[in-house]
C-alpha cells in the first residue's frame, strides 16, 4: 500500500528538527531508518502530516568510549554495531543483539536509537538496555536530558520521549573486569519478532561473587521487562548450576506473556525459563573470560 501524502523536510541540525518538530505538533514525526515508521505508513495504521527525516543532521554517527560510557550516536545503524571493532571486543551482548534484528536489509538501516524509540515490546534492544544499565540522552525544546532507560519505557509503543524531543545518544556503562553478557532470542524463521528473548549482564567480583546482574526480557508483556526477582536471586551469590535455575524460573514467573500465533502463554513463559538459564550461563562463561 502506499501512504497517505505528506511533508518531507530534511534539517541539517537537531535545532532546526527540533524547530520542525515544535511548528507542525504532534502531526510531524522523526524519521530516522524508516525501518519501524515506513512500515506502519504503508499499512496506514499511522499518517503523519510531516516527516522530519534526521538522517542528513551531521555528527550523530559515532560509536565512542568516553566519560565513562559507551555512547552511541542517533544514526548508528544495526550494521555499524556488527561491524565496529570496540563493540566486537567488549560488548558482546550487543553484538547477539544487533545480529538477530530482522535481516541484513533491515540492519543496513534501523538506528539502534529508533529500535528504542519506537517503544514496541518486541524489540530486541529495549530488553539488552534495561540488562546493561542503559542511558538515553534527549534534545528537545528544553535543552538536554538524560533518561535512565528504567523510566523510558512507559506502555505498549509508548516512551518517557515528549514531542519536540530527539534521542541523540545511547550510553551503555563500560563494564568493568569481569564481567559478560548475553541475548539469547527464539524467533519462528530468521527476520522475524522475537517469540520470547532475554538480555543477561553480570559483573564477578571476589570469590566469583556476583556484584552486578541486569536481566531484560523481549515481547513477553506491554513493555520491555526488567526481572528484577531474577536479578535479585543472583545479586551477593555466588552462581552455580541451582541459582541460574532458580534465576530461570523467577524471570518465567516475571513475564507477562500473552497468547497469539507464536505461541501459547504457558509456552512462552517455558521459553523465557530456557533462553534465561542460557542467556545467565554465556553471561558468566564471558565474564570467565570465554567467548
Ligand atoms: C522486515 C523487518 C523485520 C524486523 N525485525 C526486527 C527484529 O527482529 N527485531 C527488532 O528489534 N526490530 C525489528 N524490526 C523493527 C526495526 O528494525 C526497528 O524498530 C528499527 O530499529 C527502528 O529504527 P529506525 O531507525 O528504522 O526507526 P524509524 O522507523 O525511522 O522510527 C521508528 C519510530 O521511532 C521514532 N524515532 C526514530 N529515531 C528517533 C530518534 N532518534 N529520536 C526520537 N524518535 C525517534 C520515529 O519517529 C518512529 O516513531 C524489523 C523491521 C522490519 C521492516
Amino acid at each position: 500500500m502506499i501512504p497517505p501524502s505528506f511533508d518531507y523536510y530534511a534539517p541539517t541540525s537537531v535545532k532546526e528538527a527540533i524547530g520542525l518538530l515544535q511548528k507542525h505538533g504532534p502531526d510531524a514525526m522523526i524519521l530516522s531508518g524508516g525501518m519501524s515508521l515506513l512500515p506502519l505508513m504503508k499499512l496506514r495504521l499511522t499518517s503523519p502530516g510531516y516527516l522530519v527525516d534526521i538522517n542528513r543532521i551531521p555528527g550523530l554517527d559515532y560509536i565512542k568510549e568516553e566519560g565513562g560510557f559507551l555512547r552511541i550516536g542517533a544514526l548508528i545503524r544495526e550494521s555499524d554495531l556488527e561491524k565496529s571493532e570496540l563493540v566486537r571486543a567488549k560488548y558482546p551482548i550487543l553484538v547477539d543483539t544487533t545480529a538477530v534484528v530482522g535481516d541484513p536489509l533491515v540492519r543496513n538501516r534501523a538506528t539502534l536509537a529508533g529500535n528504542l524509540a519506537h517503544g514496541d515490546p518486541a524489540n530486541d534492544h529495549p530488553a539488552t538496555m534495561l540488562a546493561v544499565g542503559g542511558e538515553l540522552v534527549a534534545v528537545g525544546p528544553k535543552g538536554e536530558r538524560k533518561i535512565p532507560i528504567t523510566d523510558f519505557f512507559t506502555g505498549l509503543f509508548d516512551t518517557a520521549l515528549e514531542h519536540g524531543e530527539i534521542l541523540t545518544e545511547v550510553r551503555i556503562p563500560i563494564p568493568p573486569p569481569r564481567s559478560g553478557g548475553a541475548y539469547f532470542k527464539l524467533e519462528r524463521k530468521v527476520g522475524d519478532f522475537a517469540t520470547a528473548a532475554v538480555a543477561a549482564q553480570l559483573t564477578l567480583g571476589a570469590n566469583d561473587v556476583c556484584e552486578r546482574i541486569g536481566i531484560g526480557l523481549t515481547n513477553v508483556g506491554p513493555t520491555p521487562i526488567k526481572a528484577k526477582r531474577a536479578e535479585e536471586a543472583l545479586r551477593g551469590k555466588k552462581i552455580d548450576g541451582e541459582a541460574i535455575k532458580r534465576a530461570a524460573q523467577l524471570a518465567s514467573e516475571e513475564s507477562e506473556p500473552k497468547e497469539d500465533l507464536r505461541g501459547s502463554e504457558a509456552y512462552k513463559r517455558d521459553l523465557v525459563r530456557v533462553l534465561a538459564g542460557r542467556a545467565i550461563s554465556r553471561a558468566l562463561e564471558r565474564a570467565r573470560g570465554g567467548k
